[in-house]
C-alpha cells in the first residue's frame, strides 16, 4: 500500500526539471516536509552502466533495452513510494532512434499510480541556451524550434492520457528564465495539501 503522495516531473531534456525540483526539496526541508528525490534515469543507469558510459546514451540503446531497464526502475521505484512522499524526475516521451518512446506506459502507470503530475515547460528559445549551457556535463540534441515543440505538445498529451489512466491531477508549470524557485514552491505545496 502507498503510504505517501507521488508527484511525477517531466518536461523536456533541458527544460530545469532537476532545478526546479531541487529547489521544491528545499521548501519542503524548510516547512519540515520529508519528500524524497527519485530521478528515473539514476536508476536505469545504475543498471545500463555495464553497457552505456553516460546517461544520455541509455536513449540510444534498442527499445527493447530501454523498456527493461525501465521496468526494472519501476519496480525499485514503486517500493520507494509504499514508504514515503517521492518526488519522481522523469520524462513522458523519450526521444529514441525509433521515434517517441513512452516514459511511463500503462504497465509503469499502473504499478506507480501517481497522485499528481507537472509539467516543466519554457519556449523553445530558453530551451535551447539551457541545452547549450550545459554542454560540457550532459549530451543533449540541438533541435529546431519546431522539434521542441513537437516534444512539448506530446508530453502534455501524454499526460492527459496518464490522468485518465490514473486518476492523477496535472499542473502545468511555466520555468521562465531566472524564476525557478518560484516553480519549486508550486511544486512544494503539493505535498503541504
Ligand atoms: P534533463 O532532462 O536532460 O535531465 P532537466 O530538465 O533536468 O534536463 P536541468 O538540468 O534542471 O534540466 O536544467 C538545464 C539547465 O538549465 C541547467 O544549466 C540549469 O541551471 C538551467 N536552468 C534551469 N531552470 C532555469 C531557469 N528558470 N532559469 C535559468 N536557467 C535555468
Ligand atoms: P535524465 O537525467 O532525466 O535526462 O535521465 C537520463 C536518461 O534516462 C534519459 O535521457 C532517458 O534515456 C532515461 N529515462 C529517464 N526516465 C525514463 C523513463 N521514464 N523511461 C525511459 N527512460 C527514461
Ligand atoms: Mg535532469
Amino acid at each position: 500500500m502507498k503510504k505517501g503522495k507521488l508527484v511525477i516531473v517531466i518536461g523536456v531534456p533541458g527544460v530545469g526539471k532537476t532545478t526546479v525540483i531541487n529547489s521544491a526539496l528545499e521548501y519542503c526541508k524548510e516547512n519540515k516536509i520529508e519528500v524524497e528525490y527519485v530521478n528515473y534515469g539514476d536508476i536505469m543507469f545504475e543498471e545500463a552502466k555495464k553497457i552505456v558510459s553516460n546517461r544520455d546514451e541509455i536513449r540510444k540503446l534498442s527499445v527493447e533495452k530501454q523498456k527493461s531497464l525501465q521496468l526494472n526502475a519501476a519496480n525499485r521505484i514503486v517500493e520507494i513510494t509504499k514508504e514515503k512522499n517521492v518526488l519522481l524526475d522523469t520524462h513522458m516521451f523519450i526521444r529514441t532512434e525509433n521515434g517517441y518512446m513512452s516514459g511511463i506506459p500503462i504497465w509503469v502507470a499502473e504499478k506507480l499510480m501517481p497522485d499528481s503530475i507537472v509539467l516543466i515547460e519554457a519556449s523553445p528559445e530558453e530551451i535551447s541556451k539551457r541545452r547549450k549551457k550545459d554542454s560540457g556535463i550532459r549530451i543533449r540534441e540541438e533541435d529546431t524550434p519546431e522539434k521542441i515543440n513537437e516534444h512539448q505538445l506530446m508530453g502534455r498529451a501524454g499526460a492527459a492520457s496518464l490522468a485518465i489512466l490514473t486518476g492523477c491531477t496535472i499542473l502545468i508549470l511555466e520555468n521562465r528564465e531566472g524564476h525557478y524557485k518560484e516553480v519549486g514552491k508550486t511544486i512544494a505545496s503539493l505535498f503541504m495539501r
